[in-house]
Order: C-alpha cells, then sequence, then structure tokens
C-alpha cells in the first residue's frame, strides 16, 4: 500500500478530476491512497465528491476521500499536489477578453504572438498566477517533500513562476503532445518514434522515424496542404496553419503550437476562418470559443445530473444512461469519455498519475514534462519552463537530448520565452509602464491613449481579483 496523500486544488474542474480518480483506481500499486479535493466552490466540490466514492466503489478500488475548502488544510502532509483550479472562472477571462475588445484589442489584450489560447490568458491573470505561489509558498511550509503538478493554465509561466520563486519540486503537464498521433495515421504507421520539445504550447516535432530508422517526415510532407474540414474547432492539427508553420520554421508544430503563432492567422474571424477551417475559425475565434464553453456547461450539467441519479441511489452503470439521455446535445467525444471512465483496462492518458506512481515505486516511464530549462534546450535561458521528453524512475529524471533548429529557436521560442519573462515580471513588478510597453508593440494598438485607457480599465479589476485569492484561507 502506498500511503500516499495526494490533494486536488481546483477539483470541481470535474472532467480533470474524474481522469485523476478513474486512474487512481486503475492502479493497484497507489492502492489505499488518501484524495483530499479541494475548490471554492462547495457544490462542485459536493458532487464530485459523491461520484469519486462511487468510481471508487464500482471499481472495488481502495482510495479514501476527503473534501476541504481550505487551501492549508489540503495542503498540509501532501505527497502531491495537483493544481487544476482557474481562479476567477471563465467568468474573469471573459470580463478581461470584453474590455480589450472594447478598447480594440481583438479576443483580449493577452491574444499576442505565439500566445492565442483563450484560457491562458498571462498578462491579466494576475488571481491565477497569485494562486499558483500561494500553493506554492503553502507546500514549501506544510508539505516539503510533496511535488507540484501543475495542470492549471499558463503552464510556462507558472513552471517558471513557480521553480524560480519557490524552488518546490514541481512538473507541469500538457496533454498537447497527443496529437503526434494524428499525423501517424495520416502516414499510416502504428509503431514508431517520435519526440517533442520547445515550451508549453509551443512545441516541435523533432523526431518522426518507423523502427527501421526511416523518416517518416519525407510519408508526412506528401500530404501536404490536404483539404481540410474541420470536425470540431480543436481539430486543426492539419490546418493549413500547420503546414504552413512547417513551411515556415522547419518543423511540425504539435497540438496546441498549431493555435500559437503569428498575427497572420489570427487578425480577425475571417483570417481565422481562412486558415483554421469553417465554420468556427479554429478554437480561439468567438465562435470556436463558444463552441468549447457550451461543452464545459454540458459537462457541467452532466455531473451535477450525474451526481444526483447516484445520491437518489442509481449506481454508476445506471446512472451514466439517465445522464446521455437527459443531455442529448452532448458530443460523442463527452460520452467516450464517460465510457472510458468506466473501463477498467483504459487509462485517460493524463499524465499525472502515471508520474505518480513512477515517483512512487519507481516504474519507468517516459513522460512530456515541463520543467525549468538548465540547458536541456541549449540557446534558450536557463531560468524558463521548457517541454521536453523525459524517462522517470523514482525521483530520477533522465531528459532525452534535443537538436532544435535554429528557425524554430531564433524566431519561435525565443520571442515567445521572452514574452513569458516580460508577463512575469509585470506581475512581479506590478510596473504598468511595462505592460504599457508590452501593448505599445502589439499590431492592434493604434495610439498610447487607446494603451492607458484598456490598462486603466483591468488594473482595478487585476488587482481586487488578485486579493481575493491572496484573502483566500
Ligand atoms: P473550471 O473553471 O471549469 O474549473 C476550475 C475549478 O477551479 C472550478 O471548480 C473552480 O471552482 C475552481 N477554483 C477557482 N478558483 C479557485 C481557487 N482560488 N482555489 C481553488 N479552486 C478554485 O476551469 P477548467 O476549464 O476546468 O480549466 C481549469 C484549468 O485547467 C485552466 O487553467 C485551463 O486552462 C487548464 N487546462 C489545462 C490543460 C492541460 O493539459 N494542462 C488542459 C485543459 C485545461
Amino acid at each position: 500500500m502506498a500511503n500516499l496523500r495526494i490533494s486536488i486544488i481546483g477539483a470541481g474542474s470535474a472532467v480533470f478530476s474524474m481522469r485523476i480518480v478513474s486512474d487512481l483506481c486503475k492502479m493497484p500499486k497507489l492502492s489505499g491512497t488518501e484524495v483530499v479535493l479541494m475548490d471554492i466552490d462547495e457544490e462542485r466540490l459536493e458532487n464530485f465528491l459523491v461520484l469519486a466514492r462511487e468510481l471508487t466503489e464500482f471499481f472495488g478500488a481502495n482510495l479514501k476521500f476527503e473534501k476541504t475548502l481550505s487551501l492549508r488544510k489540503a495542503i498540509e502532509g501532501a505527497d502531491f499536489v495537483i493544481n487544476t483550479a482557474l481562479a476567477g472562472g471563465h467568468e474573469y477571462l471573459n470580463k478581461v477578453r470584453a474590455i480589450g475588445e472594447k478598447y480594440g484589442y481583438y479576443r483580449g489584450i493577452d491574444a499576442q504572438n505565439y500566445n492565442f489560447v483563450t484560457d491562458y490568458l498571462n498578462l491579466t491573470n494576475w488571481n491565477q498566477m497569485t494562486l499558483f505561489l500561494k500553493i506554492a509558498n503553502l507546500i514549501k511550509e506544510l508539505a516539503p517533500n510533496a511535488w507540484y503538478l501543475q495542470a492549471a493554465n499558463p503552464v510556462l509561466e507558472g513552471t517558471t513562476l513557480v521553480s524560480t520563486e519557490t524552488g518546490i519540486k514541481m512538473v507541469g503537464f500538457c496533454h498537447g503532445h497527443f496529437s503526434v498521433e494524428t499525423l501517424a495515421e495520416l502516414v499510416g504507421v502504428k509503431d514508431y518514434e517520435w519526440q517533442v520539445a520547445g515550451v508549453n504550447h509551443g512545441i516541435w516535432l523533432t523526431k518522426f522515424e518507423s523502427r527501421d530508422g526511416k523518416n517518416l517526415y519525407e510519408e508526412l510532407v506528401k500530404y501536404a496542404d490536404k483539404p481540410h474540414k474541420p470536425s470540431t474547432p480543436f481539430d486543426d492539427q492539419l490546418s493549413p496553419v500547420a503546414w504552413d508553420m512547417y513551411r515556415t520554421y522547419g518543423l511540425f508544430p504539435i497540438g496546441d503550437t498549431v493555435r500559437n503563432s503569428t498575427w497572420k492567422y489570427h487578425r480577425n474571424l475571417e483570417t481565422k476562418k481562412r486558415w483554421y477551417g469553417e465554420p468556427w475559425g479554429g478554437a480561439d475565434s468567438e465562435l470556436g470559443w463558444e463552441w468549447y464553453v457550451s461543452q464545459l456547461n454540458a459537462v457541467v450539467n452532466m455531473i451535477e445530473l450525474f451526481a444526483k441519479a447516484v445520491k437518489n441511489g442509481q449506481k454508476l452503470t445506471n446512472a451514466k444512461d439517465v445522464v446521455l439521455n437527459a443531455i442529448p446535445h452532448a458530443s460523442e467525444e463527452w460520452k467516450n469519455l464517460i465510457a472510458d471512465l468506466l473501463d477498467p483496462s483504459k487509462l485517460s492518458r493524463e499524465q499525472h498519475v502515471p508520474f505518480i506512481d513512477s515517483v512512487v515505486n519507481s516504474e519507468r516511464r517516459r513522460f512530456v514534462v515541463n520543467v525549468l530549462n538548465n540547458g536541456k534546450i541549449k540557446g534558450l535561458d536557463d531560468d524558463i519552463a521548457v517541454e521536453v521528453c523525459a524517462y522517470v524512475e523514482g525521483e530520477k529524471f533522465e531528459f532525452e537530448e534535443v537538436s532544435l533548429p535554429k528557425r524554430v529557436l531564433e524566431w519561435y521560442l525565443k520571442p515567445r520565452t521572452l514574452l513569458a519573462k516580460q508577463a512575469l515580471e509585470v506581475f512581479k513588478t506590478k510596473n504598468l509602464k511595462l505592460l504599457e510597453d508590452i501593448l505599445e508593440r502589439d499590431p492592434r494598438t493604434k495610439s498610447s491613449e487607446q494603451v492607458r485607457k484598456v490598462i486603466d480599465e483591468l488594473y482595478p479589476i487585476m488587482l481586487k481579483e488578485q486579493k481575493k485569492v491572496e484573502e483566500q484561507e
């Protein structure tokens, strides 16, 4: 028995938490683990607790659950702290985006070169950065040997901030690299070697080979510019943007990297539609994001109905049918998600639980991790978080050698990491002249008055939301 204590901060982020608990149920060596569920939303927390217990019973697993509204209580004595919270929620993201748009900044002031992902705010998310630091400092005080696993965005800035400011044991995780599979399917290979490297939401396919050493890029390019009709706003791995970025930078962009390049693809809805495809123009257009939020809302409804059915004495498998019948508009993806959660042979593929198992039980596995660079990618600063492949066994990380072309380094990763450092300096110093300076370089800025007005309106809101997190128990 592992006798671990794992805390999930933002446990009401139901899909993510269900995946984590379902994975824990399927890992026999983590049997006996205590899971502490922490959130500021009592109702979401209670719903999730009911489901987590039922899921555990369904698998006949041995997990114990506690719920708390207190960060301090959640972190005390933890071995692993997983953070998936979104301070201020989607409401806050919408609010700051709307203010940006009011002053002429389409999709908000955080939408910048190499950073267009809609729930990845790095300039206005002082509440989220404050929460990251608060959690990390509590770990330092109350659980100094614990690992901090970062799921919440912005992962690049968050991992950099926490690692440089506190030095606690930390890894950031993202699932962007799954999209390598889309390329493998395209070229018709099942067994292949791959590697990605870069920064979060800015990773590049540095190796794509068959087992006998054939470079699969040669196969890939045969499909260049194949007509693309996205099935969802997130279906962009083979969009014209991906091929265009490949031509510009010399390597294939993977996962959310395709959402993050220059203004060329993001100027307005029409431009986005041209590059990411009709009808949405990608995940980060107003239409694509509306689609995503409606999916998230469907999931919140689904979880509520699920919890209600279980509280009324239904078993999970019956409750599943009750829920799916009640939400006919839930997409196939969500229906499959429920089926996978209940399938004893399938892990969710989130890296957090396998990582915990590798650390605790010395099970050697390969991960894609976000950690401070310290020489892993030559040419980038040491004190910035990079996303690279590593084998983990116990607390030992064996990082793979990385070789990135100069074009990717100089034209993509350096400007992106510079923006991350600038955003963090603004957050740490609260020097608004620096924020002005970032906006003065923004192609949407037409006058200094526009810059001052947008900052004047955003600043008190950013401070107020930061204070709420500072005062959180
Ligand atoms: P959400 O708003 O639906 O859920 C987040 C949860 O955090 C909510 O239950 C909320 O009550 C809780 N919360 C808010 N403030 C809190 C606080 N101060 N303390 C504790 N809990 C708090 O958001 P979501 O869509 O589930 O996204 C959550 C985060 O995960 C976002 O940052 C998102 O960008 C990120 N994300 C990461 C990945 C990845 O692979 N790394 C993938 C998807 C989403």
